[in-house]
């Protein structure tokens, strides 16, 4: 997806974001959040903690500097903020953020198999494997840790927090929310596939057709459609 210009109304689009987590694949009780880059550059906007994707209203949303700090809205920040701040840190190219505990995904990352292209949607990540963090299943409740989970990162799009969940990145909202929406389907059918084979090796996309598909079937056309349609199905769904 090209550029997309900041959106006017961060608080909005944050809550927006979430709703389309919780309503594809991503909801975890009140766990689980995405960020966004502040426009004005004082750092990232985030849900406070102990409110659902699918409940939050604007007021739920506060402006975080990059240290951690509330610098607007109500409450306390959520625990695990140092992910958002420390990934913004290290990414100037990043302006979402999204941390959940999809099931999938989670339970993909716990066998330790990699990520196969069973379907389309695998191969907007692999080649080459999905990237991992296993340096602790725990909250990343500091700084440090936040950092090194950037690190294990890199210069990715997606990262499966082994034990926990996952971390999508992306230059906009719409590209790091439609790809966490992708990489929990992508999780779900390897599963399902899994499940299914046995002890037979999956039959998967070579490395080559997965390059090939993730430019035909992920170009910034057809993201755009893709991540319309899920605005378009969330406006339907009367909260
Ligand atoms: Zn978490």
């Amino acid at each position: 997806m090209a550029a997309e210009a900041a959106p006017a109304d961060p608080r909005g689009a944050v809550v927006e974001a979430g709703r389309i987590l919780a309503a594809n694949g991503h909801a975890d009780l009140v766990w689980g959040h995405v960020s966004l880059r502040d426009a004005d550059g004082r750092g990232l906007w985030l849900k406070r903690p102990g409110r659902g994707f699918d409940e939050l209203a604007e007021d739920d949303i506060q402006l975080i500097d990059l240290d951690g700090n509330v610098v607007e809205g109500r409450g306390p920040a959520h625990l695990e903020r140092f992910i958002h701040t420390e990934v913004m840190r290290a990414r100037p190219d990043v302006s979402c953020v999204v941390h959940t505990h999809p099931e999938a995904a989670t339970t993909l990352a716990s066998t330790g198999l990699p990520l196969q292209p069973v379907a389309h949607e695998a191969t907007l990540f692999v080649p080459p494997d999905i990237a991992r963090f296993v340096e602790t299943g725990d909250l990343i409740r500091t700084p440090e840790l936040g950092a090194a989970v950037a690190a294990a990162l890199g210069d990715r799009n997606a990262l499966l927090l082994v034990n926990h969940g996952v971390v999508v990145a992306g230059p906009s909202i719409p590209e790091a929310v439609f790809a966490a929406v992708l990489l929990e389907k992508a999780c779900r059918m390897q599963l399902l596939a899994l499940s299914a084979a046995g002890r037979r090796a999956l039959h998967v996309s070579d490395d080559a057709e997965a390059l090939a598909k993730r430019a035909r079937c992920y170009s910034a056309e057809q993201l755009h459609h893709g991540w319309s349609y899920l605005r378009r199905r969330e406006e339907r769904t009367d909260h």
